[in-house]
């Protein structure tokens, strides 16, 4: 029943030589919201806004976003939470801006790119989120891909925070700005984006599908898109070690996250965070306590040395200590 409690849901993810591991949830309504301080999420890391977008003919308005918002990080009581400007378009489109049919929709206008083509909806939603005031909200931005972008998406950012400061707007205390790394470019050119954010939060879901060319909603591929690949953990050390070397926390908040099996090779390539679906935050947890820093680091490196996803898998079970 102690297990079960939500004392024991709410402590940290600690290693057994006591290396902390911050622990957050993917979250896409309140509902999310509420189960994820349930389950014992620190915070959120991801915090999908594409609900308030989808299945309507308008687009929301400042007001209504405002309202949503509020409600949803009042359940969160002061906790971080990572806020993803709209991602959508391309296989998610919107009734209301319409786009040229695209032959290739994971490799088209999605995303930021779609705000490139509308940036009064990406101000729109800026400003809401920023009126909120919640102390620690971080903005995040999906599919960036090229360093240009990044810096567009920031001057865009300060020319809405300082027209909200302008106007006596309380603004959030903690304010920290980030972007999402799923794509290769963004990963390999991970040093060049950190002078540029705060935070890094490594998308595995769309980092496997691009770096192994493998549609995630294609059924006949979709198993080639394996976060677990060598590749893909490849990709992930190089952000923690550019993130690192700049400063910068690093995140990840892919499905990857949630895996009890990834959780040492994570934390042994010195992620900071792993954002999660909340129902996966007690295993993770768990998984992550029965490990040593160093233990993990070894993993980790032999992972990086192997050729297949299955090969990563098979290593993590074998070396996996007995729970304590
Ligand atoms: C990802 O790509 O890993 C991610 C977390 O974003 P989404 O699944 O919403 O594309
Ligand atoms: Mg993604």
């Amino acid at each position: 029943a102690r297990a079960a409690s939500g004392e024991v849901a709410a402590e940290p993810a600690v290693t057994r030589d006591g290396h902390r591991i911050e622990i957050a949830a993917n979250v896409g309504s309140l509902e999310d919201a509420r189960a994820a301080v349930r389950l014992g999420a620190e915070g959120v890391g991801l915090l999908r806004t594409e609900f308030l977008y989808l299945d309507r003919a308008t687009a929301p308005d400042e007001e209504e976003q405002l309202a949503v918002y509020r409600a949803l990080l009042g359940a969160l009581e002061g906790r971080p939470v990572v806020v993803r400007t709209l991602d959508a378009g391309g296989d998610k489109p919107l009734p209301y801006l319409p786009l040229e049919p695209q032959p290739n929709p994971f490799l088209g206008v999605r995303a930021i790119r779609l705000a490139r083509r509308h940036p009064e909806l990406l101000r729109v939603q800026l400003r809401a989120i920023l009126r909120t005031g919640y102390p620690a909200v971080r903005v995040m931005f999906p599919m960036v891909a090229a360093v240009e972008e990044i810096r567009w998406l920031r001057g865009l950012f300060e020319e809405v925070r300082q027209g909200l400061e302008a106007a006596g707007t309380g603004l959030p205390r903690d304010l920290q700005i980030g972007m999402m790394v799923e794509i290769p470019s963004a990963a390999v050119l991970a040093d060049r984006f950190a002078p540029w954010v705060d935070f890094f939060s490594i998308g595995t879901n769309d980092l496997a599908q691009y770096a192994l060319a493998a549609d995630r909603t294609n059924p006949a591929v979709a198993e080639l898109a394996d976060a677990f690949h060598p590749a893909v953990l490849r990709l992930i050390r190089m952000v923690v070690e550019a993130g690192h070397a700049a400063g910068r926390w690093v995140g990840v908040c892919g499905e990857l996250a949630g895996e009890p099996l990834a959780a040492p090779l994570l934390v042994g390539l010195g992620v900071d965070e792993l954002s999660m679906t909340p129902v996966a935050i007690p295993s993770v947890k768990a998984a992550i306590r029965r490990w040593a820093l160093a233990e993990a680091r070894s993993l980790a490196e032999q992972a990086l040395r192997l050729d297949s996803a299955s090969a990563v898998r098979d290593l993590v079970r074998a070396a996996t200590p007995p729970v304590v």
